[in-house]
């Protein structure tokens, strides 16, 4: 997980910012109604240090400009110029050794009830640790995931994870580390801040978005992933009570990577996890360029921009 930082340096209001400088003020839409959309983009080190990549960065400006659709805020800044900030932030905030984690976020700055909307590009960059996710313990909540008629899931908007806030101190107070939130149907959704990957029979299982899924990056990639090593890759819709007798549970998302599940509720899940194990395996290296993979769309920090 992110750890609560100070960065010395953000970009906001068009140009890099020491950190102070960063705020809005309390009658932006931003602050009064919560009124934003964002993208978490991961950055990895190569495994020699030569290089430093990130993942699937326009990947997440298209979701970034459907986030931003879905609640009309407009989006006048191209993928150049959104590939060039995050390029300036990261030349600054990267450090040898450590990842980074880049939340990007459109605050609505002017406005009124969709008047005159007008927002600001803010990006926040987080130092992260290069080690995988070790196994974690999660529960089932009684929080719900919105549907797509009330606060749509799609929408990567901040007004979405007051549900997850939720789920996290319920889950906190139980000794989980992350929980997973259930559609107003009683099927599984996804955790608070990534997708569920389960596994059944050799298969990886993950509900679709319209079971009240984000539509995820990660997801997709595993997705390839699966198909280069041969492994069943299958969206449906998913019980709770499979998560208690599935053979292997884990985390899917950006900032989640591939987290392995260990107990779930009263639910010990088995020790050996061969297919997820697998998977994670493979992302690693490619997103260390052990093995590079394609699925990854990795685009190196600090080349070829801005010429
Ligand atoms: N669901 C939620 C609620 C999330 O916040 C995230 C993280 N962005 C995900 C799923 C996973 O999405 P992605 O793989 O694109 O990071």
């Amino acid at each position: 997980m992110v750890q609560l930082q100070r960065p010395a340096w953000v970009y906001f209001d068009g140009r890099i910012r020491p950190f102070e400088e960063a705020v809005l003020h309390i009658s932006s839409e931003a602050v009064y109604r919560g009124l934003n959309v964002f993208e978490g983009v991961k950055g990895y080190w190569s495994h020699d240090g030569a290089g430093f990549n990130l993942v699937a960065l326009a990947r997440h400006y298209a979701r970034l400009r459907e986030s931003a659709k879905l609640l009309h805020i407009p989006v006048p800044w191209t993928f150049d110029e959104f590939e060039r900030a995050c390029q300036e932030l990261l030349l600054v905030m990267v450090e040898p050794g450590r990842d980074m984690w880049v939340r990007a976020t459109l605050y609505v700055v002017e406005g009124h009830w969709g008047v005159d909307t007008r927002a600001d590009l803010t990006l926040i960059a987080y130092h992260q640790p290069m080690s995988a996710p070790t196994p974690i313990s999660v529960g089932v909540s009684t929080w719900q995931r919105a549907n797509d008629v009330t606060v749509p899931p799609r929408i990567k908007t901040s007004t979405n994870y007051q549900v997850a806030r939720l789920a996290r101190i319920e889950g906190r107070r139980q000794g989980h580390a992350e929980m997973i939130l259930l559609n107003t149907a009683g099927r599984v959704a996804e955790f608070t801040g990534a997708c569920v990957l389960m596994v059944r029979n050799g298969a990886v299982i993950t509900p679709p978005p319209s079971e009240g899924a984000l539509e995820s990056i990660t997801v997709d990639i595993v997705g390839e992933l699966c198909a280069s090593l041969g492994i069943d890759f299958i969206r449906r819709p998913v019980d709770r009570t499979e998560l208690y007798i599935c053979d292997e549970l884990g985390e899917a998302g950006t900032l989640a990577e591939l987290t392995p599940v260990i107990s779930i509720d009263a639910y010990r899940l088995p020790d050996e996890r061969p297919v997820l194990d697998e998977i994670q395996r493979r992302f690693f290296d490619a997103v260390r360029l052990i093995d590079p993979h394609p699925a990854l769309q990795l685009s190196p920090v600090g080349l070829d921009v801005g010429r």
